[in-house]
């Protein structure tokens, strides 16, 4: 059994369809949705792909990617906490830094929203999408900040590192805070990324397509039918697999 643990299904076409096509594959997800369109769409998505039982092993995410940062506001806030109460399994994020993206500065909106999100993970015991271009070292840092005012709320949530990309040195302090790691193909064109998979335990090591809106325009898929969508990104998978048991 293979499992996507990064996927933007309310992005992709035909979505339902596309979870019957992995369910027969025998492939199993966690679909992420980062913006509040996305929450919504999600929502009804898995309330589908329920009814159909497609989503046995399969595991959802709400969150608010740094890309969005300026466009949340208090509204946004209670809506995201309404779907991560309707789905007690939920994750939250993905959420992080981007330096492409307003806000990346220290201190900066970017910053401050991770946090608010990790303290949510905390408080809900979910675990956290993170999504970094840029700064690990300020994600780590900030990780463990904003503390929860909830008392008794110890529940320690992973962080879960989506499309890793940093080197040893991050990999050994994110694995002291209990971290998964989610491989994308591009995970493994660094030397230095590629040199900490070698450290990072097997367990914790996941595998990702990260399918997005983006897909739609790659040649093989094109014209596609939701089988050879399930196709492509079961091949994917099977690659990224195939990387790390060549490295460790
Ligand atoms: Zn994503």
């Amino acid at each position: 059994m293979l499992v996507d643990s990064h996927i933007h299904l309310a992005r992709l076409p035909e979505p339902v369809a596309l979870a019957q096509h992995l369910h027969a594959r025998n492939i199993r997800w966690t679909a992420v949705a980062c913006e509040p369109w996305e929450w919504t769409k999600l929502d009804q998505i898995w309330e589908e792909s329920r009814r159909q039982g497609l989503i046995e092993g399969c595991n959802l995410a709400f969150g608010v990617h740094p890309m969005i940062a300026s466009q949340v506001g208090d509204n946004e806030w209670r809506n995201l906490e309404r779907f991560l109460l309707k789905y007690p399994s939920a994750q939250v994020g993905e959420t992080g830094l981007d330096k492409r993206f307003p806000g990346y500065e220290m201190g900066g909106i970017q910053e401050s929203f991770f946090i608010q999100q990790a303290k949510m993970a905390r408080e809900l015991g979910r675990d956290l999408q993170i999504h970094c271009v840029g700064d690990y070292g300020r994600i780590l840092a900030n990780f463990g900040s904003g503390r929860s005012i909830v008392s008794g709320s110890a529940a320690k949530p992973h962080p879960l590192f989506h499309r890793f990309g940093g080197d040893i040195g991050i990999a050994k302090r994110a694995l002291e805070l209990g971290a998964l790691f989610s491989l994308h193909a591009d995970s493994f064109k660094k030397k230095a990324t590629a040199e900490a998979i070698k450290i990072i335990p097997k367990e914790c090591l996941k595998v990702e397509t990260d399918a997005d809106e983006s897909f739609v325009n790659l040649p093989t898929l094109k014209k596609a039918s939701s089988e050879q969508w399930a196709e492509y990104l079961e091949k994917i998978l099977f690659e990224n697999q195939a990387k790390i048991n060549s490295i460790q």
